[in-house]
């Protein structure tokens, strides 16, 4: 599939593509540059015809943007970081940064890319319940090593996900958040490498712009080698699965918003609505069907869970129940995400409320008789702490959403993208009469990566405090290959 072609269907809504540094260094320049990398990091630095030079993007998450950086670097430590972003700056090139490439929304052309994955050390304080990690770490890593302690962090659906790149979009957890808020609110400290090439230890008493600023514009101020974090205790943990044909939504949807109408803060639930793939992985039940999957985590006795979960699980025949007292080493299959997907756009929305009219929308772009040519629908229950006063930039817009929705369609060879792309917006513009305008920053990819498009994760006080910020430490917006903060004045 030529996947340049996909984009133009998307006008100027979805334009992914910066194309603005494609051609900033010339092969001599960038030669140059990557000479000036080998001779001061131990780390690889790799130029297009290097063996390894395509593998990092080749990794990404959602292959539908194609990236052609100039220059791979994989720094050894967080001062060979440092030095990549100073030489990048001293040459005006701009800076790319990966660890998972969960969330690469943009065409990274020209770019200096900065792999972050070996970088990946965590430590656990158990006296003060905390972990400090490196850039490369994903949550896994951190459920693992916390459990040892009775601790956990709040941590997203997927344990391959990154956790400063997660943190720094604010970070819904969806199993914990409901109870002790945004991922963000938890961080002490970080280490930050700014576009000056300087290395700053940043906490909300040195620094209280920047650190504000940080939760919440994700890499627009530069690169964190470093996160400090509070954990949480888990005592007791029952959580899991519960799975209904599709054709049951119509009366599993009115229930499951009675559950999160009535629910404590120590249950947190979303469901999806999806087709699932003819695959021999795919548990023999679900197979190749239309599956609404219910997924729950309570903090809690399984006793209790089950008497607060008992009226959904009543609601229609299931087709598998996994909802067992677990460790939290085993969250991740209470949302069992895919380790990666095909060429796919989301669009996103937090909505206010869940009338008939919103379970009507979403029976039409995702349900039996589906109009829209949805893959994917999913909505996340919010509330709880995470309406609490929060210092979360990209957080300011959630505080009045009771939900968070995402719809995926996927770009598959055999499908018209001229066909999928109104399909999707179709199906967004059913959510309209629910929802502010706003946007969570981590549910938004390709579609959402216009400069319009990234203000919608903020309101515009936030915004333009955001700008002023990034004047300050990123006025020559080197890191912008993201939803962009463009610097004030530009
Ligand atoms: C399957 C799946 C499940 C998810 N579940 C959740 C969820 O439950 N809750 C939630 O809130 N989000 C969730 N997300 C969204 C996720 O948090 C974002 O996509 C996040 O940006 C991923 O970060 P990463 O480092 O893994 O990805 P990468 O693609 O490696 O990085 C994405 C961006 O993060 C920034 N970034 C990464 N590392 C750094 C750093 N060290 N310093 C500065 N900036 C950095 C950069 O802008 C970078 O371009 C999910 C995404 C996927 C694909």
């Amino acid at each position: 599939m030529n996947h340049s072609s996909a984009y133009a269907v998307f006008g100027d809504m979805t334009f992914p593509a910066d194309t603005s540094s494609i051609d900033i260094l010339s092969m001599h320049d960038r030669d140059e540059l990557a000479g000036k990398l080998r001779a001061r990091l131990t780390g690889s630095v790799l130029v297009p015809d290097d063996a390894g030079f395509a593998e990092v993007t080749a990794g990404f998450f959602n292959s539908l943007v194609p990236h052609r950086p100039a220059v791979v670097v994989a720094p050894a430590s967080q001062e060979e970081v440092r030095i990549t972003v100073q030489l990048a700056a001293e040459a005006g090139v701009p800076i790319a940064l990966s660890n998972t490439g969960h969330s690469q929304p943009i065409s990274i052309d020209g770019a200096v890319l900065i792999d972050l994955r070996r970088l990946d050390d965590v430590q656990i304080d158990p006296g003060t319940a905390t972990a400090r990690v490196g850039p490369g770490t994903r949550w896994g890593q951190v459920v693992e090593a916390a459990a040892k302690f009775g601790l956990a962090p709040l941590c997203g659906s997927s344990p391959g996900v990154g956790v400063i790149g997660y943190t720094l979009g604010g970070g819904h957890s969806p199993f914990f958040g409901r109870l002790h808020g945004w991922a963000a609110d938890q961080v002490e400290s970080m280490r930050l490498v700014t576009s000056d090439g300087a290395a700053r230890d940043v906490t909300a008493d040195t620094d209280p712009d920047l650190f504000w600023a940080l939760l919440g514009a994700k890499g627009n101020l530069g690169v964190v080698t470093s996160l400090t974090f509070r954990l949480i205790p888990v005592t007791r943990l029952y959580g899991g699965g519960l799975f209904f044909d599709g054709s049951a939504a119509p009366v599993v949807l009115p229930a499951w918003r009675e559950l999160t109408d009535s629910a404590p803060r120590e249950l947190s639930t979303s469901l999806a609505l999806m087709t699932m793939p003819d695959l021999p992985m795919v548990p023999e039940p679900l197979r190749g069907r239309l599956v609404l999957h219910v997924r729950l985590s309570h903090l809690g006795s399984a006793e209790e869970g089950a008497d607060l979960i008992a009226p959904l699980r009543a609601a229609a025949p299931l087709l598998l129940d996994s909802v067992v007292e677990m460790p939290t080493t085993a969250l991740a299959t209470i949302h069992n995400d895919p380790p990666a997907s095909p060429p796919a756009l989301e669009r996103t929305a937090l909505l206010t409320d869940l009338p008939d009219e919103a379970i009507e929308a979403v029976l039409k772009a995702a349900g039996p008789a589906a109009e829209d040519p949805v893959m994917l629908l999913e909505l996340r229950h919010l509330g709880g702490a995470l309406d609490e006063p929060t210092q979360i930039t990209s957080a300011a817009t959630a505080q009045t959403a009771r939900y968070n929705l995402l719809l995926v369609a996927l770009l598959l060879p055999d499908l018209s993208e001229a066909v999928l792309s109104p399909g999707l917006d179709n199906a967004l513009a059913r959510f309209e009469p629910f929802s502010e305008g706003t946007t969570m920053l981590n549910a938004m990819g390709t579609a959402d990566a216009s400069p319009r498009g990234a203000r919608a994760a903020y309101d515009d006080t936030t915004y333009q405090r955001l700008a002023a910020v990034k004047a300050q430490y990123d006025p020559d917006n080197l890191f912008r290959f993201n939803h962009n903060i463009a610097p004030a004045g530009n």
